[in-house]
Parts: structure tokens; C-alpha cells; sequence
């Protein structure tokens, strides 16, 4: 019973699991993202076929993960309903050293925890101690790296141009880059190494972003997109578009086609409601055959402007455990 499509969307409808902690030991890793809206939930990752998915750990989840044969199975309403295989996290997610370099931020979007949570912000040396024990965990395909803004975005900027010096004297990978951006950070970060750039519109909605986004600015981010394809080419310049903050369908598929148009790749991400935002912002994660209406016509989208979302080598396009990706899962 392998997952396809249709299984995938269920499950990231959902989100989240019940697993037994033994089997989570057995697997031996579980991962506690530090940066973006899944922020401080521990999750877990399970493959099947060529799909992965990441859930998070959840007790009261309707998912239930249990052990079978040589793997595991998800329970759904005492059904059966995919068969796959634990998958472990090398530093956030598999096959990857995903490296939130500061975990707090002066913005403050309203869907997301990382400025409730005032995390560590990491030195360099820090930051190459986690890549080295990622690639001693399993074997390590690329590197990314994310920040919040700790000060500012030029200081993240050139922080982040600092890490990847230091990473590229180590490391023959790709290396992908997720920050807020400035008016140089695409270049700089070009000409650091980066081989891929990740700033994320968050809604394509300009009612939505100003509302869950205040003092952000979405003209910059897709100024700066646009300016990262011009630099970086087409297939290697992605966007996080969250879905599940109000926005309409037809918004979701003018933002799509925009980004598209672009050179952009827009990754569809269904929201995940974080406890410490419960208050402040009424999200709703998407039906499953919301996310999978969306997901093919973004597929449909990328093909009609020639792109490819399996080209990407780092961050979330070659992960796909949070979203139906295009190209790899439908
Ligand atoms: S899809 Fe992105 S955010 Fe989700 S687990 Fe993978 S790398 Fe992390």
C-alpha cells in the first residue's frame, strides 16, 4: 500500500501522527524545526514510494502510526491506509543540514512562533559543528540555510555570506539560501556560492500579507525574486506561498502564474495553526483536495513557463515533506 498523490494530501491535510516514542527511538532521530510556522513542533518523517512525508507528533492526531512488517503503517479510522518506512532527519530534514542560523526575529508575522521564541542566534562555528555532524549521521546531499532577522537583513546578509565562506571551504555542495532580502543580498550571496535562493512572498494576497505581515514588504521580496532569476537562473529561485491565511483560490492561481511568469517556483505550503499564535491569527490548515486541486494546477502552471521543481538540489523543492510538490509528487 504505497502512497500516491491523493494519500499524501490526506496526510498533510492532517499534518500530524500518533506514533509510538519506541519506534521514534528505533529510528533514532526526530527533528525539531527552528525555523518558519512549524516552528518548535517535533515531527517525524516516513517514506513511501517515491514519496516522503513529515507529521508531527501528535497524541490527539486521527493518524496513527504503528509497526508493520519491516516498517510502519498509518491507521486512519481503524484502516489501513499507506505502508512505508521511518525516515531519519540528518539536521532538520533527511539528506540535508537545514541550519536556521538565527532562531528570533524582529518581524513579526502572525502565523509564525519564531519571535515568541527568541532562539539562539549561531555562531559560525556553531553552524559548521552541526553541518559536520549532520554529514557523520547519514549521507549528506546539500546544505541550506535559514534565518530569521535578528537586527537587521543586511546584518543577516552578511552573516549568511560569512557562513557560506566558511562552508565552501569545506564542502563541495549545493547550497541553498532562505532569508528575508535586501536590495544586494542576491548578488552577495551569489558570489559567496549559494547555488539556490529561497524568499518566501508568504501570500500573493497583498490584503493577506499586510495583515499577517506587518512592516514587510511584499513588492521587496518579489523585486528581489526577479532579480534572483536574473542571477541565478531559471530552476533555482523558489517561493514559500502559504496557503490557509484567507486567501481565495483564484488569488492562489494569479499568484502562481505570476511567479511562474517570473522564473519563480512557488511552493504551495499549507499553514500549520503554532500554539503560541493561536490568539493572534485565524489560519486554517487546507483540505486535502484543496491541496491537491492546488498542487496540479501549479504543476500545470510550471510546465506552461517551462520550469522544473525537481531540478532543485536544496531546502524544501527536493525535500517535499511539507507540501505536494510538483514534478515529484504529481
Ligand atoms: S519541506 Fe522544507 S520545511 Fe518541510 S521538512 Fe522539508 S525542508 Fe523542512
Amino acid at each position: 500500500m504505497e502512497m500516491n498523490a491523493e494519500i499524501k494530501a490526506l496526510l498533510v491535510s492532517i499534518g500530524s501522527a500518533n506514533i509510538d516514542e519506541s519506534l521514534l527511538k528505533e529510528a533514532a532521530e526526530t527533528t525539531i524545526p527552528s525555523a518558519g510556522p512549524g516552528a518548535g513542533l517535533e515531527s517525524f518523517f516516513m517514506k513511501s514510494g517515491n514519496h516522503r512525508v513529515r507529521l508531527s507528533i501528535n497524541k490527539n492526531s486521527p493518524l496513527k502510526v504503528v509497526r508493520h512488517k519491516n516498517g510502519v503503517v498509518v491507521i486512519k479510522d481503524k484502516k489501513a491506509i499507506v505502508t512505508g518506512a521511518l525516515e531519519p532527519a540528518l539536521s532538520h530534514c533527511p539528506e540535508q543540514a537545514y541550519i536556521t542560523i538565527s532562531g528570533r526575529c524582529i518581524h513579526n508575522c502572525k502565523f509564525c512562533p519564531v519571535p515568541k521564541l527568541q532562539g539562539d542566534v549561531k555562531s559560525v562555528d556553531k553552524i559548521l559543528q552541526l553541518v559536520e555532524e549532520a554529514e557523520q549521521r547519514g549521507e549528506l546531499r546539500a546544505i541550506a540555510l535559514t534565518s530569521g532577522v535578528a537586527e537587521s537583513a543586511d546584518k543577516e546578509t552578511k552573516k549568511t555570506v560569512k557562513v557560506m565562506r566558511a562552508l565552501k571551504e569545506r564542502y563541495d555542495l549545493p547550497i541553498g539560501v532562505s532569508i528575508y532580502p535586501t536590495e544586494t543580498s542576491s548578488q552577495e550571496l551569489y558570489e559567496a556560492g549559494a547555488t539556490e535562493i529561497k524568499y518566501n512572498v508568504e501570500s500573493m494576497d497583498p490584503e493577506v500579507f499586510k495583515h499577517f505581515c506587518p512592516g514587510m514588504s511584499l513588492p521587496l521580496v518579489l523585486k528581489s525574486l526577479e532579480k534572483s532569476v536574473e542571477i541565478f537562473g531559471d530552476n533555482r529561485v523558489a517561493s514559500n506561498f502559504i496557503l490557509g491565511l484567507g486567501e481565495s483560490d483564484e488569488c492562489v492561481i494569479r499568484g502562481l502564474s505570476q511567479l511562474a511568469e517570473m522564473g519563480v517556483i512557488p511552493i504551495l505550503r499549507p499553514i500549520s495553526p503554532h500554539p503560541l499564535r493561536t490568539k493572534e491569527a485565524k489560519v486554517q490548515r487546507p483540505s486535502a483536495e484543496r491541496l491537491l486541486k492546488l498542487a496540479k494546477i501549479a504543476r500545470k502552471v510550471l510546465d506552461d513557463y517551462g520550469l522544473r521543481a525537481d531540478l532543485a538540489e536544496t531546502m524544501c523543492l527536493p525535500c517535499t515533506g511539507c507540501d505536494i510538490t510538483p514534478h515529484r509528487d504529481i
